[in-house]
């Protein structure tokens, strides 16, 4: 390691390996610090229940992963990232047995909803469905990393986005679009009422229409070890079993940039009271299980699907999300969010076999134990799901938090997604990378475009990070 580096990164999420690796490639001398003794943060791969079982306790399903502008400019597949699909990226069932389904098709998606809404949905995303490429490079540099490449599809996509999305489902009269809407929304566990949240669905389903929703083979952590390689074959170092706690721990570097909550960096470098008004959302309760076969879903589209949310309507959405957010309890009725990827790779079981998660929403900090609500739910549209269970491993918030310091109180979003929080964090600035220190920077999912594992907040963060080291010679 040379006596000044460039860059230290301090966490290797995928958001801190993507801003090392945007820095290495431009030429600049990068090492990387994470407390945890492998790579990854919320996108790892470990074997949680029985011997042959590869579970992804945190990313799984990755629309933001295959659609990302950033991942597209790598060579990731050379080191071993390959996706794979399910015959449908999302299924939604519903208590009568039938299910609607946000497919690689918008025909297919439009029909699942019934005629009354099926024209509507494609028309809500026709003015989208041929740019998503340019759209999402131009919505993921907001704000002001990049001049958009196309304005006027990006001022139509805002126009589209910024209502709640409860006004957005009020365009449709049936409840299966309006459900399965709901849900697109809860993926980053927003108020439904909140501002720009038609926004998070929309992306949600265009990523589905323009490249589908897969996994990784083999499991989440071959995007974090594809990072690290590609890394180290920049020249960049990574240390793991390094926590650290003080600006001093690091080697001496031009520029320091945290892959951690708004709350970590301020008390790391001694930013003071910079980020107090930043807040945290509900936090979740995950099992990951051992089956001894699929899912036995009701419905025949959710069998075929990667991922799969569960919930009645769109009110017993509203209603758990309420609940867990601002309403200090477990939902009795949680809304689940389900990812079976040994439909797209069984090689993450034993032959016939399979793995699979759900998570619901908890309050911030919660203790309890949900899994017997969760898999009350489950068994009112997979009924006999129990039956099949070999082997189950539970995370509530307080052991989601010792596993990542990110995810205070168990907010895998490392933040509240919640009012001008939700585009606009850490807080209200067109520099969200920068901190008060001129050499200290922040590139986790704190900052935009938020919680996914696409490593474009990483990115932008290195765009800063460049141009500051550019600036000072
Ligand atoms: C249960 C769950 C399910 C999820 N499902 C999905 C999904 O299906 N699809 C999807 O796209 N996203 C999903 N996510 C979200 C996704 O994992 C995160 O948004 C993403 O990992 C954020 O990346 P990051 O790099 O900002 O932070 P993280 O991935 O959280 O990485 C931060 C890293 O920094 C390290 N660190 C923190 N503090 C320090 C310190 N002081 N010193 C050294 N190292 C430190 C941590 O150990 C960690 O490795 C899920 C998350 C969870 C928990």
């Amino acid at each position: 390691m040379s006596s000044l580096l460039d860059a230290v990164v301090v966490g290797a999420g995928p958001n801190g390996l993507t801003a090392a690796v945007e820095l290495a490639r431009r030429g600049f001398s990068v090492a990387v610090f994470e407390a945890r003794d492998s790579v990854g943060g919320g996108a790892r791969t470990e074997e949680l229940t029985l011997p042959g079982f590869r579970h992804d306790p945190c990313s799984a399903a990755h629309p933001l992963g295959i659609s990302s502008p950033v991942f597209k400019t790598m060579p990731l597949h050379r080191y071993g990232l390959q996706w794979l699909h399910a015959d449908l990226p999302m299924a939604h069932p519903f208590p009568d047995g039938d299910a609607a389904v946000l497919a690689r098709s918008v025909a297919e998606t439009a029909a699942s909803f019934g005629p009354r809404d099926a024209g509507t949905y494609r028309r809500l995303v026709a003015p989208f469905t041929d740019r998503t490429d340019t759209l999402f490079r131009d919505f993921m540099s907001l704000p002001r990393t990049a001049l958009p490449r196309d304005p006027v599809t990006l001022a139509r996509f805002g126009l589209a986005g910024l209502p709640p999305s409860t006004w957005l489902m009020r365009r449709f009269k049936d409840h299966r679009a309006k459900t399965l809407f709901a849900g697109l929304v809860a993926h980053v566990m927003a108020p439904l009422g909140g501002v720009a949240t038609s926004a998070v669905g929309l992306v949600f389903a265009l990523a589905a229409h323009a490249e589908g929703w897969p996994v990784a083979r083999g499991g989440s952590q071959a995007i974090s070890d594809a990072l690290t390689a590609y890394l180290t074959d920049l020249g960049g170092a990574v240390h793991t079993d390094y926590e650290v706690k003080r600006l001093d721990d690091l080697p001496p570097a031009r520029a320091y940039v945290f892959d951690t909550s708004p709350t970590a960096v301020a008390r790391i470098a001694g930013l003071g009271h910079t980020y107090e008004g930043y807040r945290y959302g509900a936090g979740v309760f995950k099992v990951d299980y051992a089956l001894d076969g699929p899912v036995p879903w009701t419905a025949e589209e959710p069998r075929r699907a990667g991922t799969v949310q569960v919930a009645a309507d769109e009110r017993e959405i509203g209603t758990a999300l309420y609940l867990a957010s601002r309403g200090g309890k477990a939902p009795e009725r949680p809304f689940l969010i389900t990812v079976q990827p040994t439909v797209a790779d069984p090689s993450r079981a034993p032959e016939g076999k399979h793995t699979f998660w759900a998570y619901g929403h908890v309050p911030n900090g919660w203790q309890g134990d949900l899994t017997e609500a969760i898999e009350r739910q489950l068994e009112r549209f997979a009924p006999g799901f129990s039956d099949r269970v070999l082997a189950r491993a539970t995370a509530g918030p307080p052991e989601l938090a010792t596993r990542n310091a990110n995810y205070i109180g168990g907010d895998i979003g490392c933040g509240a997604a919640s009012g001008l929080q939700l585009m606009l964090r850490p807080r209200i600035s067109a520099y969200p990378y920068h901190t008060p220190h001129p050499a200290v920077f922040l590139c986790s999912s704190a900052t935009p475009p938020g919680p996914g594992v696409h490593g474009m907040s990483g990115h932008n963060a290195a765009k800063a990070v460049w141009r500051r080291l550019r600036q000072s010679g």
